[in-house]
């Protein structure tokens, strides 16, 4: 049987980790960029963090074009579908990130179906689950959950992960590929290169001292070793097919990742963010800037999310958020990002 696993958007942040653990387990990965010129970085990304890049090869394939997609899954085992857009601010058009994030994961789906691949494992988020829920009584979520898109309050980046999960399952309602999607809270942990993305730059610019003042709003956090050891498990534990996990190991609020950051790195102990911004002011900026609104239905809520599906039937044993911030904050000063 092959050993070949197609994994898309192989130079992001989380797919990186996941192609390290990929080659450690002994299997061929054929990562897709949109530009050969990324393969060059991300093979000595990998080189250099020990993977075995002579199982490693590149195909070149646009989440917002047709063509590629065949060809990159044909002979795949298995499929892991990572490449989606994850922009730091929002668009005012809550479909902006469809086209490539829907459009994108059918176009993945129908060529594993096509190929014969046997298992999809694709990389959704909280934002598919907990977002849209205006009553401030609703804590617990679990994978039962779906983010609601017709709220005025949706993002386009919750709406497009909430969008294209729910479109991949039904792409395999009747028959196909098996489905297993994992749904990650805010991935921090280890950088491999100086490729940041969305997670590192939030940590960076509280490192930076250029966020002193945050609003009262708590995230989820996951570290990204145990996202990537997750998608491994998704991939190859018999009844994990068919269904979600959220992978979290905790929450924080964003003073308290500020404080973190500093006892990570006590140099920056007068650079993170010193106030919580209250609320009516953050209200008050929503209704001029669109970041502050979006902040607006997360203010003071604490959400909790289920866990057990992840720890039971995919074995992972969640390192705590603070690991994960320290190991991001490591890695953003030994590549020389921190100041
Ligand atoms: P990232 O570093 O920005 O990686 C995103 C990847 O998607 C990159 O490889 C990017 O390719 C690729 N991509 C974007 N648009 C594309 C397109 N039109 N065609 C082909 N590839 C495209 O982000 P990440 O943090 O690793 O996130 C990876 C996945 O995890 C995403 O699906 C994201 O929604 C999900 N997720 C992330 C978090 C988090 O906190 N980081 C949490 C939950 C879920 P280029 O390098 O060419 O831009």
């Amino acid at each position: 049987m092959s050993d070949l696993v197609l994994l898309t958007g192989i130079s992001g942040f989380i797919a990186k980790h996941v192609a390290l653990d990929l080659l450690g387990a002994g299997y061929r990965v054929r990562g897709t960029v949109r530009s050969s010129a990324k393969a060059d970085v991300v093979r000595e990304t990998l080189k250099k963090a020990g993977g075995a890049v002579d199982r490693l090869e590149f195909f070149e394939a646009d989440l917002i074009r047709g063509e590629g997609w065949d060809a990159a899954a044909a002979g795949c085992r298995f499929v892991v579908h990572t490449a989606s857009p994850f922009p730091a601010t929002q668009s005012r058009d809550k479909n902006a990130l469809m086209p490539p994030a829907r459009g994108g994961t059918l176009r993945v789906v129908k060529a594993a179906a096509k190929a014969g691949v046997g298992r999809i494992v694709l990389t959704s988020s909280v934002a598919a689950i907990y977002y849209g829920h205006s009553a401030k009584w609703r804590t617990r979520f679990s994978e039962a959950d779906w983010s609601d898109v017709e709220s005025s309050h949706i993002s386009d980046y919750a709406m497009s992960k909430t969008e294209s999960e729910r479109a991949a399952w039904k792409a395999v309602e009747a028959g196909g590929p098996e489905l297993v999607v994992v749904n990650p809270a805010f991935v921090l942990g280890p950088l491999l290169d100086r490729e940041t993305g969305t997670s590192a730059e939030l940590i960076r610019t509280m490192l930076k001292g250029r966020l002193p003042v945050v609003p009262d709003i708590t995230l989820g956090i996951v570290d990204v070793r145990d996202v990537a050891s997750a998608h491994l498990r998704a991939m190859t534990v018999p009844h994990a097919a068919g269904r979600r996990f959220i992978l979290c190991g905790g929450s924080m609020s964003m003073m308290d990742i500020g404080r973190m950051i500093a006892l990570a790195d006590p140099s920056a102990g007068n650079r993170v963010p010193k106030l919580v911004l209250p609320d009516f002011l953050v209200r008050a900026a929503a209704i001029f800037n669109r970041q502050a609104r979006a902040a607006v239905p997360e203010l003071g809520r604490r959400k909790i999310l289920a866990t057990e599906a992840a720890e039971q039937a995919l074995g992972i044993d969640f390192r705590p958020p603070r690991d994960a911030v320290a190991a991001m904050v490591r890695s953003l000063k030994e590549l020389d990002l921190a100041n």
